[in-house]
C-alpha cells in the first residue's frame, strides 16, 4: 500500500480546529485510561542551545496507530523566513508497522496545541467566561485566538506581545464578532480577563501571580522545557494546577519545576491530568472563585491524533501525494 505525504500548505484545511479539539480530547482521555503509550521525549540540544531536535513517540489504541513527531525548535527563527517549529509527523499502522503517512509538523503543532488548550478551557474555565487575554503574538498566539472562542462565549479579546507591532497584527486578524484590541502591558491584558493564554518563548516569567484574579483560568503554553517559565512561583502557588501529563510536568515543565525549587508547590499540587477530567475520573473546577491553570507541555499522542485526522481527511478529499515507499515484499 502507498504512503501518503502531506505538506504544510495542505494541513490547515485538513485539520479544522473544531475537529482537532475533539480528536485531542479523545486522545487525552485514552492516555489517561491507559489506552495509549507515551514515553518521555528525548531532546537533543545543539551547543549554546541555539536549537533542538525533539523526538516524540506515542501510540493510541483507539485508532490503532503509533507514530512519532520529529520536531526542530529554533526560537531564533522568529521574524525570519523560517518557522521556529518544523518537522514531520509519521504515522504507522499498529497492526503491521506499515508507514501510513508523513505529514508536515509545523501546522499540526500550531493547531493541536491550541486545541489542547481549548479542551482544558472547556473543562476548567467558568461557563460564563467572555473575556480572553492572549500573551504572545506568534504562531501559538494566532492559533489560540481561533481555538478558545470555539469553547466559550468570548466577546472581548486583549492581545499583548513583547513587540507592539506583532500584537497589533494579531489583533487585526480579528476573531468573529468579538471586540479585539492590542494592549501595551500584560496587566492591561489580564485585568478582568476570564481566560488567559501565555504563548511566548520567554524564559523569564511574564505572568506574575499578583495579576491573577479569582475565577480566572490560565493556559500556560509557551514553556515546554525545564529551564524556561512564563508564570512566576506566586502564580503557580495561587493556582489549582492541571496538566496534560504528570510525568511530563515533573520532568519538563519550567513553570512547575522552578516553582517547586522555590518550595511553593510539590507533586501533590497537581490536581489532575486533563484526560482524567475528560474520562470523568477526577473533578475539575470546584468553585467560581478558584484560579485554574493548565500547564501544557505538548504530547505526542496529540500529534498522532491530529495527524490521523489529517490523514483520514486527505484520503477522503484526495489531498497529498502517495507512492509505494517500501515495507512490503513484491513477487
Ligand atoms: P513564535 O516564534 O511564533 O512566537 C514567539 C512569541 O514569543 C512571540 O510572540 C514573541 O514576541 C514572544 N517572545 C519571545 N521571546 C520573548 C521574551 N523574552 N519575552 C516576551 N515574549 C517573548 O513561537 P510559537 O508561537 O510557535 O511558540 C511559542 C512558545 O510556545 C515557544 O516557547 C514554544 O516552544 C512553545 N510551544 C509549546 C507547545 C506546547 O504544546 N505546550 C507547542 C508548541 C510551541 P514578539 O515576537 O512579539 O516579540
Amino acid at each position: 500500500m502507498e504512503t501518503v505525504f502531506i505538506g504544510q500548505d495542505e494541513v490547515p484545511d485538513l485539520l479544522p480546529m473544531a475537529q482537532c479539539i475533539e480528536a485531542v480530547r479523545q486522545a487525552l482521555a485514552d492516555l489517561a485510561r491507559g489506552e495509549g503509550i507515551q514515553p518521555l521525549r528525548p531532546v537533543m540540544w545543539l551547543p549554546e542551545k541555539v536549537g533542538a531536535l525533539g523526538m516524540m513517540p506515542g501510540y493510541l489504541g483507539s485508532i490503532a496507530t503509533m507514530g512519532i513527531k520529529t520536531v526542530t525548535v529554533f526560537p531564533g527563527n522568529a521574524g525570519t523566513e523560517y518557522d521556529s517549529h518544523q518537522g514531520t509527523v509519521m504515522l504507522f499502522d499498529a497492526g503491521n508497522g506499515r508507514l501510513k503517512a508523513v505529514i508536515d509538523a509545523t501546522e499540526i503543532t500550531a493547531i493541536r496545541t491550541a486545541a489542547a488548550s481549548a479542551v482544558a478551557t472547556d473543562l476548567l474555565a467558568r461557563k460564563d467566561s467572555s473575556v480572553l487575554a492572549i500573551l504572545g503574538a506568534g504562531v501559538q498566539g494566532h492559533s489560540h485566538l481561533r481555538a478558545i472562542p470555539l469553547v466559550r462565549p468570548i466577546t472581548e479579546i486583549r492581545v499583548w506581545s513583547r513587540s507592539p507591532d506583532n500584537a497589533a497584527r494579531l489583533a487585526a486578524a480579528g476573531a468573529g464578532d468579538a471586540a479585539i484590541r492590542a494592549v501595551g502591558s500584560v496587566a492591561e491584558a489580564v485585568g478582568g480577563a476570564d481566560v488567559v493564554c501565555t504563548t511566548t518563548a520567554s524564559s523569564e516569567p511574564i505572568l506574575a501571580g499578583s495579576l491573577l484574579e479569582p475565577g480566572m483560568h490560565v493556559n500556560a503554553v509557551g514553556s515546554s522545557v525545564p529551564f524556561a517559565r512564563e508564570l512566576d512561583s506566586d502564580a503557580m502557588a495561587r493556582s489549582r494546577i492541571f496538566v496534560d501529563r504528570r510525568e511530563s510536568t515533573l520532568n519538563e515543565s519550567g513553570d512547575f519545576l522552578m516553582a517547586q525549587a522555590d518550595g511553593v508547590v510539590d507533586e501533590d499540587a497537581i490536581v489532575a491530568e486533563i484526560g482524567e477530567l475528560v474520562a470523568g475520573t477526577r473533578p475539575g473546577r470546584e468553585s467560581d472563585d478558584e484560579i485554574t491553570t493548565f500547564v501544557s507541555l505538548g504530547l505526542a499522542v496529540e500529534d498522532i491524533a491530529a495527524g490521523d485526522l489529517v490523514y483520514r481527511n486527505a484520503l477522503k478529499s484526495g489531498k497529498g501525494f502517495s507512492f509505494e515507499f517500501g515495507g512490503t515484499r513484491h513477487g
